[in-house]
């Protein structure tokens, strides 16, 4: 089996050969990037198009273990708050069925973090601190070449921070709401929700 995979969404089912680590699908909506991981799996669109005659796919985020608990999150805020430099968490699955938030070691400095990446990292979170926008920026982009959910945290010094989430898949980026990545509520605003106009880029 070859690293990367081709298949077409043909209405007699998917044709081709899925990849070692991921597979490019071809639907009636445009072109879909198929990851499935030990703790994750995902659908993630990557460009869309109408493809005439070939059956359309939906977008699809799917963590093994369930959703990542709201309290990891609020836990996460506390210890990011907490921070005056750039800080780097990582929620991993541990045992057979549950997560865990774990702190690297990391130097990070006003703007920046080193860390190095835990096995069986499913989320990684990091905070933009000293008025830095909750966007995610170059250097994020080539931190993030693996297959994951990255979080980025900013306003940390306000009631709610402001923060955004995406997948991560070898190299393309999904933004998905924090509501497909956190069960129940989170104490901070969805960045990724707000309008297109506001929306930073790197
Ligand atoms: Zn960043």
């Amino acid at each position: 089996v070859s690293f990367a995979g081709y298949q077409v969404c043909l209405p007699s089912g998917r044709s081709g050969e899925r990849g070692s680590a991921y597979t490019y699908v071809l639907a009636g909506n445009g072109l879909f990037l198929d990851v499935q991981g030990p703790l994750l799996e995902a659908s993630a669109p990557i460009a869309p198009a109408q493809v005439r005659g070939l059956v359309e796919m939906e977008p699809r985020l799917f963590f093994r273990r369930g959703k990542i608990p709201s309290r990891f999150m609020d836990l996460a805020l506390g210890v990011l708050q907490a921070s005056a430099h750039e800080k780097y968490l990582a929620i991993r699955g541990v045992g057979l069925d549950s997560y865990s938030l774990s702190e690297p070691e990391q130097e990070g400095r006003e703007a920046g973090v080193q860390y190095s990446v835990l096995p069986d990292t499913v989320v990684n979170l990091h905070s933009h601190p000293g008025g830095l926008p909750a966007f995610f920026s170059g250097t994020d982009d080539s931190d993030d070449q693996g297959f994951g959910v990255s979080v980025v945290v900013a306003n940390l010094d306000e009631l709610f921070p402001r923060a955004r989430a995406r997948v991560c898949l070898y190299g393309y980026f999904w933004p998905v709401p924090l509501s497909w990545v956190f069960e129940g509520s989170v104490a901070c605003i969805d960045a990724g929700l707000e309008p297109e106009e506001h929306r930073w880029h790197a």
